[in-house]
């Protein structure tokens, strides 16, 4: 894998941990990101005590998105990485499992959909790209930031970089940027001037 496509991946672990509800244009874009089960999955929260009627199922990629903007706030962290990329492998098997098993059933009478489901063992999962962006910001963790404009996560792809975007990198644009100007643009370009006439002076 080059570098250029392992930043890739960093940055659609970015935007993934950015996304708001936007499922679907996310997966038009980075089709082969996590399991399909990710997102149409639910994580239970169940009280132990509690009647089970009503579990409250938050979706599994919203689960997984929390547990990433913990890592990312700390900076990708071995146990949290670990345990993405474990979850992650987790569901990825499963989803194999059954689609395997839901396949093979329509072709069998009982007795081979006894016999088959004997023989399973769990397939190999596969590899993800948000598994492999995760391993990319364990060892490389100053990629991982926070654009100085908009807030947003971002995934550097050189050190000095500061903003998520071309639109955030435009002074007229930036927010922080706008409002520097607004307060010290007048003196600065004051000063600049000075600077300027003092130097055609000397010549
Ligand atoms: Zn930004």
């Amino acid at each position: 894998m080059t570098t250029k496509e392992a930043i890739y991946d960093a940055q659609a672990l970015a935007d993934f941990s950015n996304l708001e509800d936007d499922v679907g244009s996310f997966r038009a874009r980075y089709p082969d990101f996590a399991p399909e089960a990710w997102w149409t999955g639910g994580a239970f929260s169940i009280t132990i005590g509690q009647p089970v009627e009503n579990p409250t199922s938050t979706p599994l990629w919203k689960a997984e998105q929390r547990k990433l903007r913990d890592a990312w706030q700390k900076k990708f962290p071995l146990d949290a990485c670990v345990q993405l990329i474990v979850s992650g492998a987790k569901v990825s098997e499963l989803d194999q499992a059954i689609h395997r098993a839901t396949e093979a059933a329509f072709k069998m009478d009982n007795a081979d959909a006894l016999e088959f489901l004997h023989q399973q063992a769990f397939p190999e999962p596969r590899v993800w790209r948000f598994q492999r962006a995760i391993m990319l910001l364990y060892m490389e963790p100053w990629r991982a930031v926070f654009c100085m404009a908009c807030g947003k996560r971002f995934a550097k792809d050189t050190k000095g970089r500061l903003y998520c975007s071309t639109e955030c990198f435009d002074p007229r644009r930036s927010k922080a940027k706008r409002e520097w100007w607004k307060k010290h643009g007048k003196k600065w370009r004051a000063e600049r001037g000075k600077n300027k006439s003092s130097k055609s002076r000397t010549r």
